[in-house]
């Protein structure tokens, strides 16, 4: 359904510097898979997610290539995207607090997309909206409560309504936990839970540093840094058995598996290492590493990033 393909997205520096936010990034997602993009902030999650929805920035300069359904993004012409984004592909921003308009009711804001998008009358509109939010175990009162008086899960639950309004092929959630409590991470998990059992065949982007919601929600785990899809894989496989040394790191540092800090930072953007991009941090780190980019390659039903498992 969405393959992105050599994908390379940077921003040019005030003192005519380069900074690389993605760098060859390949990802492909099927019909009906929830495909959890997880890593450190900063890694070039979100910037890759806006590139799929065509919201980048007018100065980002973008080259690779992007095909939904045989439509290929980057060539698509503003209107053409954004009728694209309106239609087949969702992108629900992190911070809902920040995206629902404060003016206007939260079914208001549901059923305006009903009425534009697919020409409803009023009350279509109304009784679909009502609908969809209850489907999303929202009250009824929801519909004519304004976005400020609802929780920060409640609002997120909104926010997904709107995207899904559209019935989507592709829906994008952007860091659909952050900043949100425990108690509140599970209502988001519900949520996805929920939406699945809704819309089987739709195909679900879930950018996140939030490694414990990937592992209740996801099919498949990307796993980026600095710019970079260094794995990818079935989420049974990262979680039992990940195959990239950043990978392995990203999980011993979680408490129940030992909180084991990551050595060293990141690479600041636009100052990128030589060879491997983690070889500064890589306990595996051998010379070749610190010379030469390692491909991607298959290994078993995976992709991985590294020199370790690159064919001879
Ligand atoms: S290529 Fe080398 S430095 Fe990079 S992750 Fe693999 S072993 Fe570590």
């Amino acid at each position: 359904m969405l393959s992105i393909e050599n994908l390379n997205v940077r921003f040019a520096l005030r003192d005519a510097d380069v900074m690389t936010a993605v760098e060859s990034a390949c990802l492909h997602i099927a019909a009906g898979r929830t495909v959890a993009v997880i890593g450190e902030s900063g890694s070039g999650k979100s910037i890759m997610g806006l590139a799929v929805c065509g919201l980048l920035p007018n100065a980002a300069m973008v080259s690779g290539r992007i095909v939904f359904h045989d439509v290929s993004l980057l060539d698509l012409h503003a209107d053409r995207m954004r009728d694209l984004r309106g239609r087949r592909i969702a992108f629900v921003p992190q911070s809902a607090g920040l995206s629902l308009n404060p003016t206007m009711t939260c079914g208001g804001q549901v059923a305006e997309i009903y009425a534009y998008r697919q020409g409803r009358n009023r009350h279509e509109s109304a009784r679909l909206t009502r609908d969809l939010l209850g489907r999303l175990s929202l009250s009824p009162s929801v519909v004519d409560t304004y976005p400020h008086l609802l929780s920060g899960g409640m609002r997120q639950r909104v926010l997904v309504a709107m995207g899904l309004a559209v019935t989507p092929d592709l829906l994008i959630a952007d860091e659909p936990t952050k900043g949100i409590d425990a108690y509140r991470r599970q209502e988001v998990i519900d949520l996805f839970t929920r939406m699945r059992e809704r819309s089987p065949d739709m195909a679900v982007l879930v950018i996140t540093h939030d490694i414990r919601l990937a592992e209740k929600i996801s099919d498949e785990v990307a796993v980026m840094y600095a710019g970079q899809v260094v794995e990818h894989t079935h989420a049974g496989r990262f979680f039992d058995q990940p195959l990239h040394p950043y990978s392995r790191a990203l999980l011993q540092a979680m408490p129940e598996r030992g909180l084991l800090p990551i050595p060293g930072v990141a690479p600041r953007p636009g100052v990128r290492p030589q060879g491997c991009v983690f070889h500064p941090r890589c306990p595996l780190s051998t010379a070749r590493c610190g010379r030469l980019d390692p491909p991607i390659n298959g290994c078993d039903d995976s992709l991985v990033r590294c020199w370790l498992y690159a064919r001879a």
